[in-house]
């Protein structure tokens, strides 16, 4: 085994501890937070130095302001103070010596003081900034949230196969202008070639409340029969079942998505919010919470919410989608209302219950993103062809 693997897999097991290792006072929580904020500065300060290429276009103007070099300067100290605490509580120190590598090798490429040595724009660009910023907006919001009130209370931080849904996290976010530009490329075709604009003035001229509302209602729509006709359709089924392989419900299970399937279902729902012309802050507002209410539909958290879920999919709705039970098969598809699983005829929600388990029975979805990406290409035997659509 190369000398990286061994690392990797030491690295992961430390990580994966039983949970008397990650007791409060043994090392491994000042460990883990260092090394996620050493990462996370260290793409950052990649991000300052080579901004053409690794940050994203909206938020660069940010790094230009001292503000957001303070922070990275207060991110790289935390991350260096808790490792030095993590190698003094911690009998294994690949927690704390990996965490102090990376401060290191971010500090010697500039730290909070990085500047960029790209002379020219380059058109493409990665989003690694986007990567860190969402991830840890996201943790600061959800991480408490399953710890305070989760519905599995021995599931563990780092679960069963969190690296694969990190990956798939990491490459969405990674190719937010590609996934942005593709995603919108019909929408805004088919914008540019409507001549409605009174109509449009007096859309975004509504009350922006009664905007997003509409544009929750409009998408919902689209989404649901999108995401219906993916359950129905063999071959669509077979990008959509990645989505249904996870095993485990938490704030990152939602993240694994096959990219063709976040490009097909982004374009659709894309249409009514274009072409009807909604203002610029209700479409930003829209997009800041389906962000939230996708990852929280997901989310380890177990309170039942009987009364808002009447009106608005909450956790336990969407996990019942994901139910291994039979009876959870092809049901609850809407993601705002589940008014359109009531109208539409596939609403399931037993009062107070939540699933046995998640995924598809069987679990015929290989391991890995990009066994995962090549599946529904592959030419299946029929042998492989176990994973039916779940209607058929
Ligand atoms: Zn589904
Ligand atoms: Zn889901």
């Amino acid at each position: 085994m190369s000398f990286i693997s061994r690392f990797r897999q030491a690295l992961r097991s430390d990580l994966e501890s039983p949970k008397a290792e990650r007791q409060l006072g043994k090392g491994w929580v000042s460990g883990t937070v260092a090394l996620i904020l050493a990462i996370a500065s260290l793409f950052l300060v990649i991000g300052l130095l080579y901004p053409e290429w690794f940050t994203f276009k909206e938020t660069r103007p940010f790094y230009e302001k001292p503000v957001f070099h303070v922070v990275l300067l207060g991110v790289l100290l935390g991350a260096f103070v808790l490792a030095v605490i993590s190698l003094v509580l911690r009998q294994n120190k690949i927690l704390g010596f990996t965490a102090l590598f990376l401060v290191i090798l971010a500090t010697t490429l500039g730290g909070a003081n990085a500047h960029s040595h790209v002379a020219q724009g380059s058109p493409v660009y990665l989003g690694m900034d986007w990567f860190v910023l969402n991830i840890i907006f996201t943790g600061i919001l959800f991480v408490p949230l399953q710890l305070l009130f989760p519905r599995y209370p021995t599931q563990d931080f780092f679960r069963f196969e969190w690296r694969e849904d990190l990956f798939y996290y990491f490459i969405s976010t990674m190719l937010v202008q590609v996934l942005t530009y593709a995603a919108l490329w019909p929408a805004l075709t088919l914008t540019s070639h409507t001549h409605w604009e009174a109509f449009r003035a007096a859309i975004s001229g509504q009350w922006l409340v009664f905007q997003v509302l509409e544009i929750m209602f409009l998408t919902d729509v689209v989404q649901y029969w999108v995401h219906r006709l993916f359950h129905r359709i063999p071959w669509l089924w077979n990008f959509h079942a990645v989505h249904h392989s996870a095993q485990v419900m938490d704030w990152m299970s939602g993240a694994r998505m096959h990219f063709m399937e976040i490009l097909v279902l982004r374009a659709f729902t894309a249409v009514p919010m274009f072409i009807l012309g909604y203002s610029q802050a209700a479409l930003s507002f829209y997009i800041f919470f389906v962000y939230l209410q996708s990852t929280f539909v997901h989310a380890n958290f177990g309170w039942n919410l009987s009364t808002l879920g009447r009106y608005l999919v909450t956790p336990r709705f969407h996990h019942w989608h994901h139910g291994i039970e039979k009876e959870a098969i092809d049901v609850n598809f809407a993601i705002h209302f589940p008014l359109l699983d009531r109208i539409f005829g596939t609403y399931f929600l037993p009062k107070d219950k939540w699933p046995d388990g998640y995924g598809i029975g069987g679990h015929p979805v290989p391991k890995g993103y990009w066994k995962q990406f090549w599946y529904p290409f592959r030419k299946q035997s029929p042998a492989e062809n176990a994973s039916e659509p779940p209607g058929t």
